[in-house]
């Protein structure tokens, strides 16, 4: 090893006039260590030097101290004759550039850190770091460098995700192959995703979501290649498409399993909230009804009511007569082993919560017990059932899961609804033979299984399956799966909440795009 020369702590092609330094800073003057310059307009040499000026630029960090560069840069005369240019400044290109305030090399850095971190978080560490650079420094020095460049892709996936929730999406498009974000689009729009899909005709394998539009624009921008309809939201289209059709049949599962009156005084605080609020939706829904059995249409009913179009549309057909908002509670998943716990005479609602928390229950003690209050009130109403009718979402539950899960109670509600309501019997077999012909890839069963559903209570799905036949053979029969896709959306969900409020599109390309 030798000694360290103090030209060596600044960028190649300089020369070192003086270090001075205190506490906190390093300040290093430095010169250009060539004679001549080349001239921006004409390219000849230049060696007469006009005059002399300072820069004030911050560099990487010294021994932990904040560094200066003090550079005292020329302008040049140039001398060539055609050239119009009379006096020029020297230019260090890539090494500093013209007007900034930073060396490249710290810029490189800062960039760096503002990819992997966000503005402000940043910021906050440049502090620590010894370099201070604001969140808006940061910001602009992303912006100026734009996202990072992509290989061509061959498999894309593609999908929508929330900028704000129900108000603004945008557009994702991932290389599956590579397992890389590449582009975010600002909206969703058909025509953006199929102008960038139109760029990229080395495309050969699309795998998109259900939605439609996607299938719009990849079809036009890419006609040869390959859509494939994404498995992941073919198996939830379809369990989605079985809870419509116990929404729609409620009415008569309530009544064969008599319960059509919900008795108020069984349901704990909570619920009676969500009661009192189903029976003004059912006002609601009654006078959305009626105007449009006067013949009212559709644009005179939100005039006078003054709902939004889409409430109205749904009450009009049907979708909204569902007593208790389709959420899980938090104890659904336990609901089996707590019913075989009170069969067998446990029922103390401290003990049955201390024991589920062991299950891994995260609730608190008051869902547990408000659970077993609920009980206890239903088995003096009315011995041995359970005091209300379930909501849509748990009668899907215990129709799809095997019968060995099922309490006495739900077995019993089960059959029922088998024997009365026989069309959701056959839906629920329907849908369970279609998620296994996706599962086993078992193509050659498909058209078969649309036969039969078209004559089903899921019509309306199969017919859905009908319109996007391609993409969904391509799902069940390849490898390719948008799956890759959730999981690019879930780290951009991650970044954006960094970002706080400033998530711009292109910053938040240039870091999606940026972070491997
Ligand atoms: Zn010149």
């Amino acid at each position: 090893m030798r000694a360290l020369q103090a030209s060596e702590l600044v960028p190649a092609g300089f020369v070192v006039e003086n270090v001075a330094t205190d506490a906190e800073r390093v300040l290093v003057t430095i010169r250009a260590s060539s004679a001549s310059c080349t001239c921006p307009l004409c390219g000849s040499m230049a060696r007469r030097v006009h005059s002399r000026y300072l820069r004030r630029l911050v560099d990487l960090p010294v021994g932990g101290r904040s560094a200066e560069i003090q550079l005292r840069a020329r302008r040049f005369f140039c001398d060539a004759s055609c050239c119009q240019r009379r006096v020029f400044a020297e230019r260090f290109v890539g090494v500093i550039e013209r007007y900034a305030r930073r060396t490249a090399r710290l810029d490189d850095v800062v960039h760096c850190l503002a990819i992997a971190l966000g503005g402000r978080p940043a910021a906050t560490l440049s502090k620590r770091l010894n370099f201070r650079v604001s969140n808006d420094t940061l910001l602009r020095i992303v912006r100026r460098r734009g996202a990072a460049g992509f290989a061509p892709p061959t498999v894309v996936g593609i999908d929508d995700w929330a900028w704000k929730r129900n108000q603004r999406y945008g557009t994702l498009l991932c290389d599956i192959e590579r397992r890389r974000t590449i582009a975010l689009l600002p909206d969703r729009e058909p025509a953006s995703a199929q102008a960038w899909l139109a760029r990229q005709p080395q495309i050969s394998v699309i795998a998109r979501d259900r939605g439609g539009g996607y299938a719009v624009a990849a079809k036009r921008a890419l006609p040869h290649a390959i859509q494939v309809a994404d498995r992941w939201h073919l198996m939830e289209n379809a369990s989605r498409a079985f809870l419509d059709a116990v929404g729609k049949s409620m009415r008569q599962i309530r009544k064969t399993i008599g319960a059509g009156r919900i008795d108020p005084k069984l349901l704990t605080y909570a619920e009676r909230l969500q009661y009192e609020g189903f029976q003004r939706r059912e006002e609601t829904n009654a006078s959305i009804l009626s105007l449009s059995q006067e013949g009212a249409p559709i644009r005179e009913i939100v005039r006078r009511t003054g709902y939004s179009r889409g409430l109205v549309r749904k009450i009009l057909r049907g979708q909204r007569s569902d007593v208790f908002r389709t959420r899980p509670s938090s104890l659904e998943p336990y609901l089996p082993w707590l019913d075989a716990q009170w069969d067998a005479g446990r029922r103390n609602g401290l003990a049955l919560w201390r024991a589920l928390r062991e299950r891994g229950f995260c609730g608190c003690r008051i869902v547990v017990s408000e659970w077993s209050a609920r009980r206890k009130r239903a088995e003096k109403a009315e011995a041995g059932a359970i005091g209300r009718a379930p909501s849509a979402r748990t009668i899907a539950r215990l129709l799809t899961i095997g019968r060995d899960q099922l309490s006495k109670a739900q077995t019993i509600t089960v059959a029922a609804i088998e024997g009365g309501v026989a069309a959701l019997a056959e839906a629920r077999d329907l849908i369970a033979e279609f998620q296994g012909i996706i599962r086993r890839k078992a193509l050659p069963e498909l058209d078969a299984w649309l036969d039969r559903a078209a004559l089903s209570g899921l019509a309306a799905f199969a017919k859905g399956i009908v319109k996007d036949k391609d993409a969904v053979q391509a799902a069940i029969a390849s490898a390719w799966s948008n799956g890759q896709t959730e999981g690019q959306i879930c780290k951009l969900k991650l970044v954006k909440r960094q970002m706080y409020g400033r998530g711009k599109i292109d910053l938040l390309q240039a870091r999606v795009v940026g972070i491997h």
